[in-house]
């Protein structure tokens, strides 16, 4: 991986975006709750800028190697990403994505605000193929929730020659396992709802890139719009970034052992994972009424939406109406926590020994 920073991604996750090491600072960047500044300085007004936000955007951004601007939710980034075509303009975008983000792509589209062409990730050609007229190329790798990987570098690449611009939703791989600015992608987009903050509590987003005039203008939409982060989320999300390698560390080995053990059970017909990451997939052999069975019958994994806390979530994603038809119906979306391994694993069998034909 190419590095900015002579800095590991763990040391930079537990001390970027501090204050400066001097006598009586604090170690911590202080909440700071303000709606304005005494004038004549850079920040002026709470929707131009804020300390606390500044120091979350420090320490992704490093993580990222790029710049960072914090939003109010993972979707108020895409919005705004979103927004930087014009009209009419052609978007690329997964079939298979966070759900959000498609309904967005299809509204706009419904409004006569852009194109959207969705496209199987997998099947690289088409993708290519795909770019060939468009504005931006949407990615998400792995995708929500069918956990297929993309060839980021191959479609950067054709979408690059085609004069697109390239954004990753990078939510699901974190700056720890993948770090799309490095594979010349122009902007990464994050829910730090999931993953970074950790611990479900709090909804925030992020843009990252390294293009400072894509900066500029993503900062004054935000400016504009008003899709800014409140600074108890920043605050909250910059806390649990700093254990982000070890959470992240854990769930993946947790995920890797479950994968490993849920491929033998008998009542799962399948199981999708890319071999990376904390987020598991695995279809009922007996369909949806087993998968909902399943989502009930466990005391330790919690039957919720949402993903990347400390604590075990799993849904039937087909339970919602706007999800992909492509989607298995008995489909269960895992999201895999910090818990000890063999008791997620007893819960889980027990549960799973009661959805067997
Ligand atoms: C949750 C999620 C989003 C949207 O983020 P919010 O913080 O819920 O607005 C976007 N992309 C992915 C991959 C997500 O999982």
């Amino acid at each position: 991986m190419p590095d900015d920073s002579p800095l590991k991604p763990s040391t930079i996750a537990v001390t970027a975006g501090r204050p400066p090491h001097e006598p009586d600072r604090p170690l911590n960047e202080p909440l700071t709750m303000a709606s304005t500044y005494v004038a004549g300085g850079d920040l002026e007004y709470g929707r131009y800028g804020n300390p606390t936000w500044a120091a979350f955007e420090a320490a992704l951004g490093e993580l990222e190697g790029g710049s960072c601007l914090a939003f109010a939710s993972g979707l108020a980034a895409v919005s705004t990403v979103l927004d930087l075509v014009g009209q009419d303009a052609t978007v690329v975008a997964p079939r298979h994505a966070y759900n959000g983000s498609i309904m967005q792509l299809a509204d706009l589209e419904a409004r006569g605000r852009l194109r959207a062409r969705l496209v199987d990730v997998t099947d690289t050609d088409a993708v290519v193929a795909a770019c060939a007229d468009a504005a931006l190329v949407w990615l998400e790798s792995p995708t929500n929730p069918a956990l297929e990987v993309a060839d980021l570098e191959t479609i950067t690449r054709a979408a690059h020659d085609a004069g697109a611009y390239v954004v990753v939703d990078n939510t699901f791989a974190t700056p720890l396992l993948q770090r799309p600015l490095d594979l010349d992608a122009d902007l990464v987009v994050h829910s730090a709802t999931k993953f970074l903050s950790g611990h479900a509590d709090v909804l925030l987003g992020a843009v990252v890139t390294r293009d400072p005039e894509l900066l500029g203008v993503l900062k004054n939409r935000r400016d504009l719009i008003g899709a800014i982060p409140g600074s108890l989320e920043a605050w909250l999300a910059l806390r649990g970034l700093r254990t982000l390698h070890l959470r992240v560390e854990r769930a993946q080995a947790n995920a890797q052992e479950l994968v490993r053990r849920l491929g033998e059970h008998p009542a799962v017909g399948e199981v999708r994972y890319p071999g990376f990451g904390a987020i598991v997939a695995i279809v009922l052999a007996q369909g949806a009424m087993a998968a909902d069975l399943l989502t009930r019958k466990t005391s330790l994994w919690v039957h919720a939406t949402s993903l990347g806390g400390v604590e075990s979530t799993f849904e039937r994603r087909r339970r919602w109406k706007t999800e992909a038809a492509t989607i298995p119906e008995g489909l269960v979306r895992m999201s895999v926590g910090i818990e000890d391994v063999e008791d997620l694993w007893d819960d889980l069998r027990r549960a799973l020994d009661g959805c067997v034909g």
